[in-house]
């Protein structure tokens, strides 16, 4: 692996048709690092989450995972994906926390998820380390967003991932319980050594935590510390406006 490179991408372009949605992508990711990736609506993050996960195959360019290819990797169990919200299958049939993170996601093939059982001991402690162990046997469409988050987080955690991809994680979260999560996230980070990719429109919120951003626009525009985004003012540029942006922490 590539200067502990957990994710590498080469020169990565995806098409939907004639439509370019992913142009010469180049962009490594640390083991450890926590990154952000941004940009507009239709700047081609939900793509490259697709193509990291498999679900989607680059017409061009390469993408390794733990320096596999993703088309040759048998170590999916070592990818922790959290979704958005409850989905639609979850609303119709009601389960139980414990349940849905009873389904760790411990294989999956390159065109759909598959889920595995995982043991209680399991169950039990990633309840714990995402503070939900007294929901054990709510039904998952009765808590609040915030708190499904968590859960899904702990489904995630189940089977015990080295990198967490995370789609939209805030979306439906209020402010107080979006702060407490990306706590989480930091503790995961820092105390379990969790390397974290996180895909956001949210920039300003997320600007503040992740160590990395990486800034799609169909091409990659930027790369880089938080920091550093800001101070050469790419948001005006991608987004065309100044746009209210606070930087906390650093
Ligand atoms: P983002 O997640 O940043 O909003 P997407 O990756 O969803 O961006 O979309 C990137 C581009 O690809 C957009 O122009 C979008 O319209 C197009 N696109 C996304 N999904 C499809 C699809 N299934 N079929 C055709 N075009 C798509």
């Amino acid at each position: 692996m590539k200067d502990g490179a957990l994710i590498q991408i080469n020169d990565l372009s995806f098409s939907y048709n004639q439509n370019l949605a992913l142009e010469r992508i180049n962009l490594n990711i640390k083991r450890g690092d926590f990154v952000g990736i941004i940009g507009p609506n239709g700047s081609g993050k939900t793509t490259l989450l697709k193509i990291m996960l498999g679900l989607l195959k680059p017409q061009s360019g390469s993408v390794l995972l733990f320096g596999q290819k993703i088309s040759e990797l048998n170590e999916w169990h070592k990818i922790g994906y959290v979704p958005q919200k409850v989905t639609s299958l979850e609303v119709r049939f009601p389960v139980t926390v414990e349940e849905v993170v009873s389904m760790g996601r411990t294989g999956q093939s390159r065109f759909f998820f598959a889920f595995n059982r995982v043991d209680k001991g399991a169950i039990d402690e990633a309840l714990k380390v995402v503070g939900m162990e007294n929901y054990k046997h709510r039904l998952i469409t009765e808590l609040s967003g915030g708190q499904q988050q968590r859960v899904f987080i702990a489904r995630a955690l189940a089977s015990k991932p080295e990198l967490l991809i995370l789609d939209e994680p805030t979306v439906g979260v209020d402010l107080e319980a979006q702060s407490k999560f990306y706590e989480l996230l930091k503790e995961l980070n820092q105390t379990f050594r969790l390397t974290l990719v996180l895909v956001s429109h949210d920039i300003d919120v997320i600007a503040s935590e992740v160590k990395t951003l990486a800034c799609l626009n169909r091409s990659l525009v930027y790369h880089g510390t938080p920091k550093e985004f800001i101070k050469e003012d790419y948001l005006k540029r991608l987004y065309g406006k100044d746009v209210r942006f606070i930087l906390h922490g650093h």
